[in-house]
């Protein structure tokens, strides 16, 4: 089995309470360059992007925790339904483009997603918990040529028409196919997507926002985030941890709020309270 960056999954056996026990500096409610720690105790964080829910949920202390838990393959979709199913969580069903590239039949792995969509909508108790359909995307670091790239884009395609029709949200994966995902959305008129653990460049951050979709902050620092941060209205960013893959935990979410409230100059209050609004109005959630 293979996870949404395309590579082996290792499976983390730990709970919660394992985790907290390692006392990771990131589930502290202090950290290293937060200028204003939260003054309200029940702050709110709200990780848009996290995988397998049953090992990676944690709130920081002192936090309250907001979460979208993603799948992106038959086995993982079902995974986050049936966590939602016992938790009352949010999640998305996905299909990554690794997946895609690597299937036999691509096109019965989109027929398994449609299906799942319409467990997820005909369950009443899971209905107002399906989000987002993602992630989904492009990867040209897992398509070595031409001809996967544009069985990428033939899939991808179905699947933004598909979220189109179904009126959900799109959660893009575009690991170094920022530019071609972002045209293709474009050029299908979409109107609500976040472009997820985004590490394209700053010219491709803006030209997202001025489009009105988000761009997603994960807890790793680097040149061109800060540009990004820096640059783009808080309007327009949201905060994740991609756990286990990026961070290891949902609560190393609270070190990406962090990195957007140091690059901004506000508080991390501030900015707890504007990615928590925007993730809530993005996935029509209260
Ligand atoms: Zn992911």
């Amino acid at each position: 089995m293979i996870n949404c960056r395309g590579n082996p999954i290792r499976l983390r056996l730990m709970n919660p309470q394992q985790a907290a026990r390692l006392k990771s500096p990131h589930s502290s409610p202090i950290h290293f360059y937060c200028p204003n720690p939260p003054s309200n105790a029940m702050e709110a964080l709200f990780d848009v992007h996290l995988h397998h829910p049953k090992t990676t949920v944690l709130a920081p202390p002192g936090t309250s925790l907001k979460f979208v838990a993603s799948g992106f393959s038959p086995a993982t979709n079902a995974e986050v339904m049936e966590y939602s199913k016992n938790n009352a969580s949010f999640f998305s069903l996905g299909l990554a483009p690794q997946d895609v590239i690597r299937a036999e039949n691509p096109d019965a792995l989109f027929d398994d997603l449609k299906a799942k969509v319409a467990e997820a909508k005909a369950n009443p108790a899971l209905s107002p918990r399906f989000v987002a359909i993602g992630e989904c995307g492009l990867d040209h670091h897992w398509a070595k040529n031409e001809n996967e790239k544009e069985e990428e884009r033939r899939i991808f395609s179905q699947v933004i028409e598909f979220a189109k029709s179904i009126n959900k949200p799109l959660v893009i994966h575009s690991r170094d196919a920022e530019g071609d995902c972002i045209k293709m959305l474009h050029d299908a008129s979409c109107k609500k997507a976040l472009l997820h653990c985004f590490g394209g460049s700053l010219e491709q951050a803006l030209l997202a926002s001025s489009y009105g979709w988000l761009v997603s902050i994960p807890p790793v620092p680097s040149k061109e985030r800060k540009k990004i941060i820096t640059a783009l209205p808080i309007s327009s960013l949201v905060v994740e941890s991609d756990a286990p893959y990026i961070g290891k935990m949902s609560s190393d979410t609270l070190k990406s709020a962090e990195m957007v409230a140091k690059y901004k100059g506000i508080s991390i209050g501030e900015c707890l309270s504007a990615t928590y609004a925007n993730a809530c109005a993005f996935f029509g959630v209260g």
